[in-house]
């Protein structure tokens, strides 16, 4: 277990101001907010609580560094993104910490998350120096093509408090890698991974003004004028699709570009001929990564009925293992849920569901005492009718549901709004390749429980966004195209 001492250091390094043109500074008016540990619900910080006005500055700050960073070589660009790659994995320790502190995960996940959010870096400071543009002979053969590859502009980047660390380093890698200034937004629940990153970012060399933190618990007034003000060109959201349609909305306006991930409502199919051993590795990395808080997360389980029970079975004795307590207890798997309300919600799904038919095989109860702890949960015949198989669960919580055919599968895979990831287990190639092209879905795991890779395409169709990120497509996002028709004679 860590000391609390050590916990006081690693939260006592981190500034809490806002971080606008390379300073820190009070919010106005000195205004706070708290934040918490949600395995104790013991305050851990006071952060500044920007206002409109503060958060107007960000943007002034980034608006003025734009053309400045914009002309910078790109090899600097990429060597500052690998400085800060560096400096990330040399903290990995203390960051770790810090976000199990304020988000709740394990420890042991807090660390692959910084090494996971580190690889952004590392990926874009490579992309950096790989934008390109074209060069054509017009077909008639009279004038030149040329297409040259420009940053969009000063960007807006909010992120949620799931992944504290690695969600901004999806963003802010690939804008500073395209040569953009931005204002970033962290959750207000978990803003403290976000705040260590920009001290770690102005130590690798990233000219003041070109990233600017604003913190905020009030986040609709203090993001919507900087939307609407009409210099910022891009957003980058991760979050609820339900705040992602009103930022759309509020994007419009200003015909501003927009990378949207949303949420999801993963499907995780297993047919008669998987591999079960590895189906059931799979379904617990897929289900109980980040405590089920992850939009990738398995939020309804399609088993053939000829080994349904066996999985069920299996599932439920894995699940039932699983060390619950605080983050920083080594050997703890599942931490606390974020908040009360969160807690609630998955406790209101599992009742739902029973009271319309459910068995519980495991768990099935919030647990009593500090933090907000739900235990592992596995219930079986949930019926098509429970809210659970309709909305995003967020928490440790199985459904498993039986089906005859592959048809059968793929359509009730395919019906929710959502289309993020899904995943499917089988061992037939010929199924498997018909399976994936037929799933409404923007990525999916085959025969794997874990998609999330910096070099691979991140993202959602149908509700669950709009654009990708890490991979090729990564940087793009945070590109603009312009074309030159050259005359020739
Ligand atoms: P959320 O409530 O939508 O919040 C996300 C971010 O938006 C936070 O920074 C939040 O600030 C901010 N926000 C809330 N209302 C806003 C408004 N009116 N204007 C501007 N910003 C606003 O989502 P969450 O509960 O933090 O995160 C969980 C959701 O994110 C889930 O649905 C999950 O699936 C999704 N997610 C998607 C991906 C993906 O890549 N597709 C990855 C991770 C999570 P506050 O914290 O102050 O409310």
């Amino acid at each position: 277990m860590i000391d609390s001492a050590k916990e006081q250091k690693v939260i006592g390094s981190v500034p809490t101001g806002l971080f606008i043109e390379g300073a820190w500074r009070p919010a106005e008016h000195g205004a706070t907010f708290l934040v918490e540990d949600p395995s104790t619900g013991r305050v851990l910080a006071e952060v500044a609580d920007a206002s409109p006005a503060d958060a107007m500055q960000a943007l002034e700050a980034a608006s003025k560094a734009q053309p400045g960073w914009a002309a910078t070589a790109p090899r600097e660009r990429g060597d500052i993104l690998r400085r800060a790659y560096d400096l990330l994995l040399e903290r990995q320790e203390d960051l770790a910490l810090l976000m199990t502190l304020e988000m709740g995960k394990p420890l042991a996940e807090a660390r692959g998350e910084i090494a996971y959010a580190a690889e952004f870096l590392r990926w874009f400071s490579e992309e950096a120096v790989r934008i390109d543009g074209g060069f054509a002979v017009a077909p008639n053969g009279q004038g030149r093509l040329l297409v040259m590859r420009e940053p969009v502009g000063p960007c807006l980047l909010i992120t949620p408090w799931n992944f504290p660390m690695a969600m901004g380093t999806r963003k802010i890698g690939p804008a500073v890698a395209a040569g953009c200034t931005m204002v970033v937004k962290p959750a207000e629940q978990t803003p403290l991974s976000i705040l260590a990153l920009a001290g770690i970012m102005q130590e690798a060399g990233l000219p003041d003004g070109v990233l600017n933190i604003v913190t905020t618990a009030d986040p609709g007034p203090v993001v919507e004028p900087m939307i609407r003000d009409g210099r910022a060109r891009k957003l980058s959201f991760t979050g609820s699709t339900a705040v992602g349609r009103k930022l759309l909305e509020q994007c419009a306006d200003q015909v501003m570009r927009t990378s949207m991930e949303l949420g999801g409502n993963a499907p995780f199919v297993v047919f008669e001929d998987a591999d079960l051993d590895a189906a059931v590795e799979g379904a617990m990395l897929a289900k109980m990564r980040n405590i089920g808080e992850a939009c990738t997360a398995a939020n309804r389980f399609y088993v053939h009925s000829s080994v349904a029970g066996e999985f069920a079975r299996r599932l439920a004795e894995r699940m039932d293992d699983l060390p619950i307590g605080r983050g920083v207890e080594e050997g703890v798997v599942v931490g606390p849920l974020i908040d009360a309300a969160a807690r609630a919600k998955v406790s209101s799904l599992v009742e739902d569901a029973v009271r319309r038919g459910a068995d519980v095989v495991v768990g099935g109860k919030p647990l009593d005492g500090a933090g907000y702890f739900y235990p592992p949960t596995v219930l079986t015949n949930v019926p098509e009718d429970a809210q659970m198989r309709h909305e995003e669960i967020f928490g440790p919580v199985a459904p498993v549901v039986t089906f005859e055919t592959e048809e059968e599968a793929i359509a009730a895979a395919n019906d929710t709004e959502y289309g993020l990831v899904s995943y499917v287990y089988t061992r037939d190639l010929d199924r498997a390749l018909r399976v994936c092209e037929r799933l409404e879905t923007g990525m999916i795991g085959l025969n794997q429980g874990i998609v999330s890779n910096p070099a691979a395409p991140f993202g959602g169709v149908k509700h669950s966004g709009l654009g990708r990120e890490g991979g090729r497509l990564g940087i793009e996002e945070f590109l603009e195209t312009k074309y030159v028709a050259i005359a020739t004679s």
